[in-house]
This record gives C-alpha cells, structure tokens and sequence, in this order.
C-alpha cells in the first residue's frame, strides 16, 4: 500500500535537514518536487460508535450507536429470517464515512 505525504511538508523538512538557503538550492528543490506525481486522497476521518440509551423508553427499546465524529446515528438491530434480532454495528459510519477503528480508553 503507498503511503501519502504532503509537499509542502517534505518541502520543508527538506530545507531545515539540508540547510536549503540558496535561490538555486530552492529552484532544484521545487523542481524535483515538481516532478513527483500528485494523487488525490481524501483524509480518512476515524472514530467510534458511543451506545446511548433510547431517550423516551430506556428500557423497552434497544440502545442505539452515535458516530463519535457526526453525531448521528445507523441502524444496528435487524430480524434475520427467522424473526431473531440481530445487532451489527458498521465498519464505518454511513452519514460521514468514518472509519469505526477508533481505539477508546473507557
Ligand atoms: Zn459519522
């Protein structure tokens, strides 16, 4: 998998390693970032699912998951064929597309 970085970062850690200063160590430097392709990426957002409790019947109802990044919720409880209630939660958030591998300390 190829990892992402950003040029200008590189841009300058490349200056404060090798001690850039001169106008034509800049021009060589811009230059050989010129050459690198650019990809397009989206930043990928994580986070986790917070279990609330149904705020009108607590106990009757099942509790509900939050997207820790948008607040909002997905539906985590279905019947299979046979009537049984099934709970999954998703891999990721389907209104903000985070990613649900958020390490949480409880
Ligand atoms: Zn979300």
């Amino acid at each position: 998998m190829d990892g992402y970085v950003n040029k200008k970062d590189v841009f300058n850690e490349i200056v404060d390693s090798y001690h850039i200063r001169t106008d034509i160590q800049f021009k060589a430097l811009r230059e050989a970032l010129n050459k690198v392709p650019i990809a397009d990426v989206v930043p990928v957002q994580h986070a986790h699912w917070i279990e609330k409790k149904h705020p009108q019947y607590p106990d009757i109802c099942h509790n509900k998951y939050f997207c820790s990044h948008c607040n909002k919720t997905a539906p985590t409880y279905y019947l299979d064929y046979s009537h049984e209630i099934i709970s999954e939660k998703w891999d990721y958030c389907p209104n903000c597309w985070a990613i649900m591998d958020e390490e949480v300390n409880e």
